[in-house]
């Protein structure tokens, strides 16, 4: 008889079923538990590759995708990492239009995976048709049998942390969750999330995660889009310049902002700490929660659930590279590494 190999039988097998990690340093100083849903160890690094997946299956289920077909989506990030991925095991073409800030790096990481990559001049606005979001939409219409994700106003964004995340949150903690702490940027990750735990318990609070230079917040208090509240920023994945529709704003108690500044020290912090290397999202995730608990959100008996969205590996050149640091002026006030020099 023949023996069995325990074996996945592909990459994609592995995505999902992130585990749940207690944070036991950085938060120490808090009245709670915390513990960090890690997306890293998704096989793409990152919580996108969940909804990659889910999107590429779905348009598979409605017949609207068959091997040898088209993946499109603007995006230099996380998700063009995971639609690359999930298109190379189910023998996809994938098309990314990306916007010439993109570092090469980036670029070349998503060539690696076999993407055509177009890229597009950055400083152009999003009607004009050099603009990365127009490219996507004209490859789109001339390329027969091709889908384009289209994240931000894709309602399976949603479905597919609705599916997943906010399941696997609720068995882990085995319903303890009191709160959700989670980035937003297509604003899929916690919505999905949150609708599914708040089917289960309503009394969940749902915490989002905003940076300065984002109309999010504003948007959430008020219902009015504040032009005055956009300006440019670091951090890469969280906030947004408009309103993307796979946000569920009602379902989200609450925004707090964060800097850009303390946000990068709160992503070393976790590394240093924690031995957990996380990127830059994470790091405003940490950051949220000191401001969450100064304003008095938790107590002894709260179980905090944070999303860690995606892999340090990702922000060499930025929040992990000192020379990064030092350019921004983020070590003016704090300089740790020079303190460290001094004392070797
Ligand atoms: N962090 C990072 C690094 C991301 O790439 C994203 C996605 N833009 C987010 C957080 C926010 O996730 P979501 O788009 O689901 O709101």
């Amino acid at each position: 008889m023949k023996k069995k190999v325990n074996a996945y039988n592909n990459v994609l097998e592995l995505i999902g079923n992130t585990p749940l990690i207690k944070l036991n340093k950085v938060t120490e100083e808090l009245e709670g538990a915390f513990y960090a849903k890690v997306e890293a160890f998704n096989p793409g690094h990152s919580s996108k590759d969940r909804i990659a997946l889910h999107i590429i299956e779905e348009a598979e289920k409605r017949g609207v995708l068959s091997p040898g077909d088209t993946i499109i989506e603007t995006t230099s990030g996380n998700t063009g990492f995971s639609l690359a991925m999930v298109s190379i095991i189910k023998g996809y073409s994938c098309i990314l239009a990306v916007s010439s800030k993109s570092s090469k790096d980036k670029i070349d990481m998503l060539r690696s995976l076999g993407a055509k990559v177009y890229v597009c001049p950055a400083h152009v606005s999003a009607d004009d048709k050099r603009s990365y979001y127009n490219v996507a939409k004209r490859l789109h219409e001339e390329t027969k049998g091709s889908v384009y994700i289209n994240q931000y106003f894709n309602q399976l964004n949603v479905d597919a942390h609705y599916k997943s995340t906010g399941p696997e949150i609720w068995k882990q903690t085995n319903g303890a969750i009191t709160h959700l702490i989670a980035c937003s940027g297509t604003g899929g990750t916690i919505s999905g999330t949150a609708k599914y735990l708040k089917e289960q318990n309503p009394n969940i609070r749902i915490l989002g995660v905003d940076a300065f230079g984002s109309v999010l917040k504003k948007y959430h208090e008020t219902g009015e889009f504040d032009n005055d509240e956009i300006y440019p920023y670091r951090i890469e994945g969280l906030g947004k310049n408009l309103i993307p529709s796979a946000t569920d704003f009602d379902i989200i108690d609450k925004f707090m902002k964060v800097t850009d500044e303390e946000s990068a020290h709160a992503a070393r912090e976790i590394t240093r700490k924690e031995g957990l290397f996380v990127g830059y999202t994470s790091g405003a995730v940490l950051q949220a929660i000191k401001q969450y608990a100064d304003e008095g959100e938790f107590d002894v008996n709260s179980v905090v659930i944070a999303i860690f969205p995606d892999h340090g590996s990702r922000y060499m050149s930025k929040v992990f590279s000192d020379d990064w640091m030092h350019e921004q002026g983020f070590f003016d006030s704090i300089n740790q590494e020079e303190v460290q020099k001094i004392e070797m």
